[in-house]
């Protein structure tokens, strides 16, 4: 069943799950998911539960760890921030920068998301840059312009010197239900990826779709070729619904 494509699935666990809860979560969701050539697994768990999680999955090459925020800087006087290298030392090999929680919730500005995803990659973290309109840049017709926009700032400093993924997450799809139709999300995706060339050349940025994906969606999500993996929030807190959306590599 394998072949040449290869997805990203990963979960954002957002502020869900302690210590002791992912150390429960991974028992599960590992036995529940066995390694799969086509398929790497990441998990976003809360910082404070990053060490639990890389212990859990350290036998698994097939798993990778991700820190939800960053601060840019690499040390200072900024409460209750955590830098990129301090993530890396707890175990994340990833970082999401610019969900729209953070944007919208956390007022995180297109700037901020530049300076976050640079100093990821020089902390030797792997952005997943999550781009999206709101419905009313959506109704607007602005919806392309408005995921443009935000690759161009976030990107300015050219091509990350790790792996780089993009998630569209459209934000009104976002903890509602709601999930943009497979054509939808496919046509996003094309632009997404001309954008990316447009930008970084021609080598090939995996564009990962999220915005309540759950198992009775993702089969016909990651089934468009346009459509690299997702970005899984509410249906990744329980394991056996996340191992689910993960068995739906086609
Ligand atoms: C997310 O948090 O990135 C997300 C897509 O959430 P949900 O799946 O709950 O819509």
């Amino acid at each position: 069943m394998s072949s040449e494509r290869s997805w990203l699935l990963a979960g954002n666990w957002k502020m869900h799950h302690g210590p002791a809860a992912t150390a429960a979560y991974f028992n599960a969701f590992l036995r529940l998911t066995p390694p799969h050539p086509s398929r790497e697994l990441l998990l976003f768990p809360p910082t404070l539960a990053l060490p639990a999680a890389a212990q859990a999955s350290s036998a698994r090459s097939d798993v990778a760890i991700g820190v939800q925020n960053l601060h840019w800087e690499s040390q200072g006087a900024f409460t209750g921030e955590v830098s990129a290298h301090m993530a890396r030392e707890a175990g994340a090999r990833w970082a999401l920068v610019g969900h729209s929680e953070r944007r919208h919730l956390f007022g995180e500005s297109d700037e901020e998301t530049r300076l976050k995803l640079e100093a990821a990659a020089e902390a030797g973290l792997h952005p997943v840059l999550c781009v999206g309109e709101t419905i009313a840049e959506r109704r607007a017709g602005e919806a392309e312009a408005v995921v443009r926009r935000q690759l161009t700032a976030a990107l300015a400093g050219g091509r990350p010197s790790t792996r780089l993924a993009v998630a569209y997450e459209p934000v009104w799809a976002i903890g509602t239900g709601e999930t943009a139709t497979p054509d939808d999300a496919a046509q996003m995706h094309r632009a997404i990826a001309a954008e990316l060339r447009r930008l970084l050349g021609e080598a090939r940025v995996p564009v990962l779709y999220g915005g309540s994906v759950k198992p009775d969606n993702a089969r016909e999500l990651l089934q468009r070729p346009e459509i690299d993996g997702v970005l899984v929030g509410g249906a990744s807190l329980d394991p056996a619904s996340f191992a689910e959306i993960c068995k739906a590599v086609p």
